[in-house]
Order: structure tokens, then C-alpha cells, then sequence
């Protein structure tokens, strides 16, 4: 008889990011591990829901900025999260219903929810890829992604909170590099990021509970944020806390403090 094959193994008992971010944005899709580990970082830092929320509003704003103003109708989305609607496909084919997107992750839960983001227009096409960031050429070389996007032609690469996730130790810079070295001129970088520059010891607190239990890291401050756009022409107004990125109006949540923020994020445009 067939064994039924094993589901994932999801590691409930120790915290993921993914899931963490998922508990601090409101979402159900997390475990106990964690959000004994949200809630350590709470204690750390009280606002620590005020990022998620704000970055989520950025990767909004600026799809839709790349999708309507820059032409981009193909996105290469890594580091796609928990499902959490409206997710990028959502957004970009509101714009244009053909635009086509790769969404990549390393964690099983996102694996296990990516139906939610296979939901594309008839026009359009959404694929999922599980694969490493640190493995660019994993990536680049998918089958999946060759079959979904056309290298050829401008892509919208997005980073958004993922890189604070890669350790010096894995070359950040390298990872990026290799990613745009693979896309034509007119492709597009979206990236944001976790800084300390405004509450250095809350972030040092937040880092140090992900490091207990075997997740890196690594906030960075503006300057090394602004080198993983070196070589490409950075949209108005650059690299700034995302909040103050082409906010739509006032913001709807209050508006918190560069403190509470702590996420830089830019858009820019490889020559
Ligand atoms: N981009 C989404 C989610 C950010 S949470 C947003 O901005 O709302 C960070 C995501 O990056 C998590 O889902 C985590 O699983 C993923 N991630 C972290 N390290 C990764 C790696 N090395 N490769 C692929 N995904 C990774």
C-alpha cells in the first residue's frame, strides 16, 4: 500500500521568521514558538508592530509605482512571506492584468499557504519557487522562473525585509549584485530593510532574542543600506525610512515616530 508522503516539517517549535512578522501584522498563520518570540520582541521593543505594518504599506506603494509609472509588468518577489493580502500580484495586476510574478521563499509555511498566491489573473501568471536566496543561481536557473519570466525584458526585483535576515557572513552585497547582473537595463530594485540607526539598543535587544534561537539578524545602518543600490539610478526620494517613501496622504495609522519605523526602503532603476 502507499505511505501517504510526510508532510513538511514546519518546526513549530522554534520560531520563524515568516511567522513571527505574520503574528506582528495580525495574522493566524504562526505558532506558540512563535509568538513567545513576538512577544519577547515586544517587550524589547514596544513598537515592534509598527515595521511589519509600515513595510507592508511600502511593498504596496511602490508595485504599484513600478507597475504604473516604470512599466514593470514582470516582479521576481523574494523573501515573499506569509500570504497576507493584498500580496504583489494582487497590486501589480490591478495595474496591468498580464503582469506576471515569481514569488520565492525558503520557509515551509509559505510553501504550505502558496496557494494564496497562485490566484492570478487569466491574463497573467503567478508562480511559486522554494529556494534560498543565498543560492542566487538556484533561483535564476529555475525552470519554474524561466518559464514565467522573460529575462530579456525589465523585471522588478524585490527584496523587501529580507536581507536584514542575511548575515555579513553570507555577502549581501554579492547576493544583490549577482541578482541585477542577471536582469536587463530598465529592471527595477526594491529593497528594504531594518536599521538601528534611530533606537540602536531595542533593535540590539530584537536581534539578540532571533540569534538565541538560530535566526540571523542583522540591522543595518543608512550608508550600508544605500550600497546595495550602488551602480543604479535611485527614484525620488531615494533611500528613506519607508514611511516618508511617496506616502499616499496622511498616515492612517498616526504617525509614528523614525523610531518605531526603523525600515529604510528605496526603488531604483538599473541603467
Ligand atoms: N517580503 C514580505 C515578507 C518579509 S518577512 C514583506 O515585506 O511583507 C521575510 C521573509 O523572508 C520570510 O518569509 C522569510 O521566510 C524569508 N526569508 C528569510 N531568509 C530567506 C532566505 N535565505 N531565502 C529565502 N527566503 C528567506
Amino acid at each position: 500500500m502507499d505511505q501517504p508522503k510526510p508532510p513538511v516539517d514546519l518546526q513549530t517549535d522554534r520560531p520563524h521568521p515568516a511567522r513571527v512578522y505574520d503574528y506582528l501584522l495580525g495574522g493566524k498563520d504562526n505558532f506558540a514558538a512563535d509568538r513567545a518570540a513576538a512577544e519577547q520582541g515586544i517587550k524589547a521593543n514596544p513598537a515592534s508592530r509598527t515595521p511589519p505594518r509600515e513595510n507592508r504599506a511600502f511593498l504596496r506603494r511602490a508595485v504599484r509605482f513600478l507597475a504604473a509609472e516604470r512599466g514593470i509588468d514582470q516582479f521576481l518577489d523574494i523573501g515573499t512571506g506569509i500570504p497576507s493580502a493584498p500580496n504583489v500580484h494582487h497590486v501589480a495586476q490591478q495595474v496591468n492584468p498580464a503582469a506576471r510574478i515569481v514569488y520565492v521563499d525558503n520557509d515551509p509555511i509559505v510553501l504550505a499557504h502558496a496557494r494564496a498566491l497562485l490566484t492570478s489573473t487569466p491574463e497573467g501568471r503567478t508562480e511559486y519557487l522554494d529556494a534560498d536566496l543565498r543560492d542566487v543561481a538556484s533561483i535564476l536557473d529555475s525552470p519554474q522562473l524561466r518559464a514565467t519570466l522573460d529575462l530579456g525584458r525589465p523585471v522588478g526585483l524585490l527584496l523587501i525585509a529580507i536581507l536584514h535576515f542575511i548575515g555579513d557572513e553570507n555577502d549581501p552585497d554579492g547576493i544583490v549584485a549577482r541578482l541585477l547582473d542577471a536582469l536587463p537595463p530598465g529592471s527595477h530594485l526594491v529593497l528594504s530593510h531594518l536599521t538601528g540607526d534611530f533606537a540602536p539598543e531595542a533593535w540590539e535587544r530584537v536581534a539578540e532574542i532571533y540569534r538565541r534561537t538560530g535566526v540571523t539578524m542583522q540591522v543595518r545602518p543608512r550608508q550600508r543600506i544605500e550600497g546595495f543600490f550602488a551602480g543604479l539610478e535611485l527614484a525620488e526620494p531615494g533611500v528613506e525610512l519607508v514611511n516618508r517613501w511617496r506616502p499616499d496622504g496622511p498616515d492612517p495609522d498616526g504617525d509614528p515616530t523614525d523610531a518605531e519605523v526603523s525600515v529604510y526602503g528605496g526603488v531604483a532603476r538599473k541603467p
